[in-house]
């Protein structure tokens, strides 16, 4: 995998060419964090993106940016939950450019964090509604238009119930976490025949704006770590990863070079599981 850091090579295949020239991207939860820096990468590495997020000027900053760099880039603006608007933007999207060959289903939130019996069955919607429907919706939507060609499909679940369960608090968001993994595994089987890849990622903590929209991040537990490491640590980093790490995992999910893994989960967490 090359390093965002390094512009230059960040990209390429051996011989100098781009890893996704000629392609189409469709990337959801593309103004922020994670989607914003994968959107970016794609980009970077030749491939036209779609940018799917709740209308915002940062969205139509990444939709400069991308253009800014010699790719085509279109902002769309809907709520992953929504599936007759879902319908709609991805079939426009595929309209647009003619193709879909990579889908990164990014969208998401850690919505209310409530203990289980203060937990309402609304805001459960809520969080199952964006994080797993909102993913089940992108797949669903894209896959029409990635039949003849195949492609690849990545899932942003989390290690958040699947290998970390120490937030109090967060059993819906981990539930629907754990959910995109599961799903993530049987469209892999299903859409093996179109050669159709599918896989998810599980990010540690990455340093985005997502806990900004999150009502009670102070009631999360403390997280019972080693005293060399403080809290959230990662030993790789000594902190946070950053959105551009995630996105280099993305990129590579994306090409060719990644062409015969299909129907895992990925971490990407810098040992904080291992803690
Ligand atoms: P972020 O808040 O920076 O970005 C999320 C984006 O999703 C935002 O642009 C937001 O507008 C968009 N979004 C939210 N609800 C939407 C909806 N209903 N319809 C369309 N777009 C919507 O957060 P991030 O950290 O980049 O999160 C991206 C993904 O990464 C999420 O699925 C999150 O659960 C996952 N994740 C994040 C971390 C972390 O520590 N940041 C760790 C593990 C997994």
């Amino acid at each position: 995998m090359n390093s965002s850091l390094d512009g230059e090579r960040q990209g390429a295949t051996p011989t100098g060419g781009l890893l996704l020239q000629g392609k189409t991207a469709l990337v959801t939860g593309a103004g922020s964090g994670i989607g914003r820096a994968a959107a970016l990468n794609l980009a970077r590495a030749g491939a036209n993106v779609c940018l799917l997020d709740l209308i915002d000027e940062r969205t139509e900053d990444v939709e400069k940016e991308i253009r800014s760099i010699g790719r085509e880039a279109e902002f769309f603006d809907v709520d992953v939950s929504d599936p007759g608007r879902m319908e709609q933007a991805i079939r426009a999207a595929a309209e647009r450019f003619g193709r879909l060959d990579v889908i990164f289903a990014n969208a998401g939130i850690n919505g209310t964090l409530a203990p289980i019996e203060d937990l309402t069955p609304e805001t459960w919607d809520q969080t199952l509604g964006i994080n797993l429907k909102g993913t089940f919706l992108t797949v669903k939507n894209a896959v029409p238009h990635m039949k003849t060609n195949g492609g690849s499909i990545i899932i942003t679940s989390s290690i958040n119930g699947n290998r970390k369960f120490s937030g109090f608090g967060m059993s819906a968001y981990s539930a629907s976490k754990a959910g995109q993994v599961a799903f993530a595994k049987m469209a892999a089987l299903e859409l093996a025949r179109y050669r159709i890849r599918v896989n998810a990622i599980c990010p540690g903590g990455i340093q985005t704006n997502i806990g900004e929209n999150t009502n009670s991040t102070k009631q999360l537990d403390k997280i019972r770590i080693p005293v060399e490491y403080p809290e959230g640590a990662q030993p790789l980093e000594h902190g946070p990863g950053r959105p551009e790490q995630v996105a280099d995992l993305v990129l590579f999910l994306a090409s060719e070079q990644s062409s015969h893994i299909t129907g895992t989960e990925i971490y990407i967490d810098g040992a904080e599981t291992l803690l």
